[in-house]
């Protein structure tokens, strides 16, 4: 895909004024919470021209006292990749122990190199700037009014986490949750981003808002996005019980080994059914494929 600098800012659709919304389209939400002690912007979009367009949104309130922190929901480009100008500032970047290592992995490394060389417009710039505080599973920032819980939510990557905000029961999904699925990085997280789904489901948040989805789509996407893995979970079984293989040679056709197109397996409306090929398809396909290898695996 080709990316812009742009950022938009979303206007308010009911959720709680503090909670500030932005938006590189067609990729990505970002948020930043102003609470009475801390300006906290969760993410950084995509480079540092993105995070500045990001604090000059911001900037009017830091005053009071305010300090600025930034959080990271997890090390993928779209979340952090404007790390850079924050950190030029001093500003304290947080985000969880596992993400550190990930900025320095060949892979990341070898991704920069690669959007570099295809969109220097974009990327040139770009240093790979990781979080300098760090936690494990959970951090808590007190804001005053406002309390930010920081939850370790791995699976679609191991780093990932989200945040809930208790006096407004608002929860930022991040990537945990996706219109229409959100995919782990590796075979073995997708029990892992199963168990963060359900995890997340249970707070039962009035406000749930996500990175890559609508903004009005709620709570709900969590439970979509629940059934969906479990109608694959069922599939699969049944797949594995007719003689499937777990692990199918990699030209196997999975949606007709396991006998579920995707459009069976998302609710039946249109911004479910009118998701890009690439989701009905191959996404559909490798979601299968790793569904097989984990539900043989448990058995
Ligand atoms: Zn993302």
């Amino acid at each position: 895909m080709s990316h812009s600098n742009t950022v938009e800012f979303v206007t308010n659709g009911g959720w709680d004024e503090r909670v500030l919304v932005f938006r590189n389209a067609p990729l990505v939400d970002t948020f930043a919470i102003i609470s009475a002690r801390y300006v906290v912007v969760v993410d950084t979009m995509i480079n540092a021209v993105t995070a500045q367009k990001i604090w000059e949104r911001i900037r009017p309130y830091l005053v009071n006292g305010r300090s600025l922190l930034v959080v990271n929901t997890h090390a993928d480009y779209d979340h952090s990749w404007g790390n850079q100008f924050f950190a030029a500032m001093g500003v304290p970047i947080i985000g969880r122990r596992v993400s550190v290592p990930i900025f320095s992995e060949p892979d990341s490394t070898a991704f920069l190199q690669r959007v570099q060389t295809d969109e220097p417009d974009i990327f040139a710039q770009v240093v790979l700037t990781p979080p300098t505080i760090l936690y494990d599973e959970q951090l808590t920032i007190d804001g005053g009014d406002l309390t930010l819980q920081l939850l370790a939510t791995p699976g679609h990557t191991v780093d990932h986490a989200a945040l809930y905000i208790p006096e407004i029961n608002t929860l930022l999904a991040a990537d945990a949750a996706e219109l229409p699925y959100p995919m782990a990085r590796t075979p073995a997280g997708l029990p892992a981003m199963r168990q963060s789904l359900a995890k997340l489901a249970a707070i039962n948040a009035a406000t749930v808002l996500y990175c890559h989805a609508p903004t009005d789509i709620g709570a709900q996407l969590l439970h979509d996005n629940i059934a969906y893995f479990d109608k694959l979970e069922a599939a699969c079984r049944a797949a594995l019980a007719r003689g499937v293989s777990a692990n199918p040679p990699e030209d196997a056709d999975l949606l007709a080994l396991v006998g579920l197109a995707y459009e069976t397996a998302v609710p039946p409306t249109a911004i479910w059914q009118n998701v890009h090929e690439y989701y009905r398809t191959h996404g559909h396909a490798a979601q299968l494929r790793a569904m097989l290898a984990s539900t043989a695996a448990v058995q």
